[in-house]
């Protein structure tokens, strides 16, 4: 099974320091709704790795997460494409969980869920947490950027920050042309 893992707040929708507390608030990045979709006829399925502390944090409920969820997939379905699983970690940076990127817990559940090997899969995202919690279970790093990364557009990355095999592109767009364009064949490791 070909999977792809995406990061959401500045990777899919546009980010607030604010949080994402409603649906009104979640506002897709232009073009990245299509290239869910693409990456969808291409044979690839798409999961979602997604922070969520606002929960912890007591700034929405899991009735408005859903319903912000609920949005996204009627948008992404507008257009033709799917997201097979939301998985998020509700829980605030100070309870120690093994799902808050960068721990790789959110990434362990969705390789269980799908009985796919990560290895050969892939994580998207605009921060550093979102690509070492993704490498730390044998994904290939992607950097978008967008989000947390617009900042970084034009420049060289910040060394050490991102683990050492990421790959940059400027946005979701652009990442799924290149997957798409790219062998079928799984890296090798
Ligand atoms: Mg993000
Ligand atoms: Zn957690």
């Amino acid at each position: 099974m070909k999977l792809v893992i995406l990061d959401r707040d500045g990777t899919i929708n546009v980010d607030s320091d604010e949080f994402i507390k409603t649906p009104e608030e979640w506002i897709p990045l232009p073009g990245a709704l299509e290239a869910i979709a693409k990456l969808n006829h291409a044979g690839w399925h798409v999961a979602v790795a997604s922070n969520q502390s606002g929960l912890g944090r007591g700034l929405f409920d899991v009735a408005s997460l859903n319903a912000i969820h609920a949005k996204m997939h009627k948008m992404l379905a507008a257009v033709g494409g799917r997201i097979d699983a939301v998985f998020y970690c509700p829980h605030s940076p100070d309870e120690g969980c093994a799902c808050r990127k960068p721990r790789p817990g959110l990434f362990e559940q969705i390789g269980e869920r799908f009985g796919v090997d990560l290895k050969v899969s892939h994580v998207v995202g605009d921060t550093p947490r979102d690509l070492q919690a993704g490498a730390a279970v044998g994904c290939q790093p992607h950097l978008v950027l967008t989000g947390n990364a617009a900042a970084l557009r034009g420049q060289p990355l910040p060394p050490d920050t991102y683990p050492p095999d990421t790959l940059v592109h400027q946005d979701l767009a652009a990442f799924a042309d290149w997957l798409i364009a790219r062998a079928p064949a799984p890296r090798p490791t």
